[in-house]
């Protein structure tokens, strides 16, 4: 299976709302795959630790705030930035 992490590193201006996300997560959930509300590009979706997850768009990098989700609903993960990495001498 090769995985192609095709996701673009420029800046990802414009993430999306938690509407926005809502929705794509409910089409995710239903088997629909959605597409980027700005360009209709392929959303790839990442997850992070099991249920933290965040749909990047391939294309033009959009992409929603890393959130979580249950069966009632998403909600945006409020959590710290992560701390710098420990400089290495
Ligand atoms: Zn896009």
């Amino acid at each position: 299976m090769g995985d192609r992490d095709t996701i673009p590193p420029g800046p990802s201006r414009g993430s999306l709302s938690l509407e926005e996300t809502a929705e794509l997560w409910r089409h995710y959930q239903e088997g629909k795959l959605s597409s980027c509300p700005r360009d209709a590009g392929p959303l790839a979706l990442s997850v992070d630790g099991g249920n933290c997850y965040r749909f990047v768009c391939t294309w033009c990098g959009t992409a929603t705030i890393w959130f979580e989700a249950n069966g009632s609903g998403v909600h945006f993960r409020t959590m710290p930035p992560p701390p710098p990495l420990p400089e290495e001498e």
